[in-house]
């Protein structure tokens, strides 16, 4: 059996850390006053769902608690519980499936107690799956309890959250998950040296679970742990390579660095783990630069470095960084942020120049002016609402989302495309309905550059992702005077498309 599914916490005591959680849970199921919904929100690994199924074995247990001896608490553990119904919010997050739940929960449990529910990763339900949901949340039938779980409770609506009791977790810290795998070292009897143990500790990164995989992982081999078994797993490369990396950007030879990311790529080291190891030189290149460090290796590199350049790398590279998690090219990310880097060198202090209009943010989220196109936004829902599902009560909760994270969407878009970057910072955001974002523009070709395919499919790329589900991007043409700084703005775009559109235009 898999470590993770042979170590999983089977009581609240074996859980370690969130001790406030704990004994809340605790005391609620001694006085009989446990929620019927909750809500457990915290980092990939801390427990969530371990959580959640102690807590379905301390309301159905047969004898009170979870004595994981009884047929119920067994049946729980080897996932053979027909009350316990366990539900990943990412694959089925359509509306189809909670109205699914919906017709199920009238039926009392078969065996149990109570009919337990856990929805897991719930933020990734889609508005009208969410409205089912809440109307279950309102008048929850008395033999149902709810367990909501998610990684980001940020998108979860206020409506929901307003029902439900919430439990937030901390990540692990580094010696709560040594002090996990110590017993199952001990259990398994493996040998392994302390500096493996407190490596996979720290790249488990607040994740018992990532921990316990590594672990797994390495015993198969049946040796002894060593440091360098486990730094093998987490091949990022040796800081020489970020050093390598850094002078290149530091000597503003783009080819140089593009080359050596290509090569990085090629011995197929992890470049996030990479960006997180050139991270943590950038890190001590700072405190090198301001005395707090010192270190040989370091000092000519932080000679070339000024504090503000090493600031500006370290947020190139920390967009990179989340930017990897929906590229389809691993390398891109990177690559851009060498690229911002390298000429962010060659051009000399002080005549650096704002490439993107400023002043224009006051447009966000304006009340739309009078539209003298009559094109009405294109109705994507193809699906039917039966009336006994309440349509969206509104889409505020999108666009609050979206005019919230405008700022991340164009830093986002920016280095994939500067001009639709630009573009976007003159649109206003009109509303969101039917899955849509109708945003409003200055021009027709800004509305023929925004709906171009390209363009497109990149914004609906940046706003499925904040939103967590897919959404659509329309466009309707505002009146608006042409005035000069405006145009300027345009040709900064920089784009020959925009620029020879835009003197088609103006210099007819
Ligand atoms: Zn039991």
């Amino acid at each position: 059996m898999v470590y993770y599914r042979k170590y999983r916490p089977q009581t609240l005591d074996e859980i370690i850390g969130q001790e406030h959680i704990k004994n809340a849970l605790k005391k609620a199921h001694e006085s009989n006053r446990l929620s019927h919904a909750y809500l457990f929100a915290g980092p990939k690994g801390s427990g969530k769902t371990s959580t959640a199924r102690i807590l379905a074995k301390m309301i159905n247990c047969e004898v009170g608690g979870p004595c994981n001896k009884c047929s119920t608490c067994l049946s729980i553990t080897d996932g053979s519980n027909l009350d316990l119904i366990e539900i990943d919010a990412a694959s089925n997050r359509g509306i189809d499936d909670i109205r699914e739940l919906r017709e199920k929960i009238k039926l009392a449990p078969t065996s149990s107690k109570k009919k337990v529910y856990i929805i897991d990763e719930v933020h990734m339900l889609t508005t009208e799956a969410f409205n089912a949901l809440l109307k279950t949340l309102e008048e929850p039938p008395s033999h149902v309890l709810f367990i909501l779980a998610t990684t980001d409770p940020h998108k979860i609506p206020q409506t929901i959250l307003s029902r439900v009791q919430r439990f937030d977790f901390q990540a692990a810290k580094e010696e709560e998950i040594i002090e996990y795998l110590k017993n199952v070292i001990k259990i398994e009897k493996l040998k392994i040296s302390d500096e493996a143990l407190n490596l996979i500790a720290k790249k488990s990164e607040g994740s018992f679970r990532d921990g316990l995989k590594i672990l797994d992982q390495l015993a198969s081999s049946g040796n002894e742990i060593t440091l360098e078994d486990v730094e093998n797993i987490y091949k990022s490369g040796k800081s020489e390579d970020s050093i390598k990396l850094l002078n290149f950007i530091a000597d503003a030879d783009t080819k140089s660095a593009l080359e050596f990311v290509t090569e990085l790529s090629e011995r197929g080291i992890s470049l996030k783990e990479f960006i997180n190891q050139t991270l943590h030189t950038l890190r001590l290149l700072l405190l090198i630069k301001h005395d707090t460090k010192k270190d040989e290796s370091l000092s000519g590199l932080s000679q070339k470095l000024s504090s503000p350049q090493i600031v500006k790398i370290v947020n190139s590279l920390g967009i990179a960084l989340e930017k990897m998690k929906f590229v389809s090219i691993p390398t891109l990310p990177l690559e851009i942020a060498v690229v911002e880097s390298c000429q962010e060198q060659e051009v000399p202090r002080g005549e650096r120049v704002s490439q993107v209009p400023q002043g224009e943010e006051n447009n966000i989220g304006n009340k739309p002016r009078d539209t003298r196109d009559t094109s009405k936004p294109r109705d994507t829902s193809n699906e039917l609402i039966s009336p006994a599902i309440p349509a969206p009560i509104s889409d505020a909760q999108e666009i609050i989302i979206i005019k919230d994270k405008w700022a991340y969407i164009l830093e986002t878009i920016k280095p994939y495309n500067f001009s639709l970057e630009a573009l976007l910072k003159q649109s206003k955001i009109v509303s969101f309905e039917s899955e849509t974002l109708i945003l409003e523009v200055p021009y027709s070709f800004h509305k023929r550059i925004l709906e171009a395919p390209k363009s497109r499919e990149l914004l609906e790329s940046v706003l499925a992702e904040v939103l967590g589900k897919s959404a659509k991007v329309s466009t309707v043409l505002g009146t608006r005077p042409v005035r000069v700084e405006e145009l300027a703005n345009v040709e900064v775009a920089a784009d020959d498309e925009i620029i020879k559109i835009a003197s088609e235009i103006f210099n007819s």
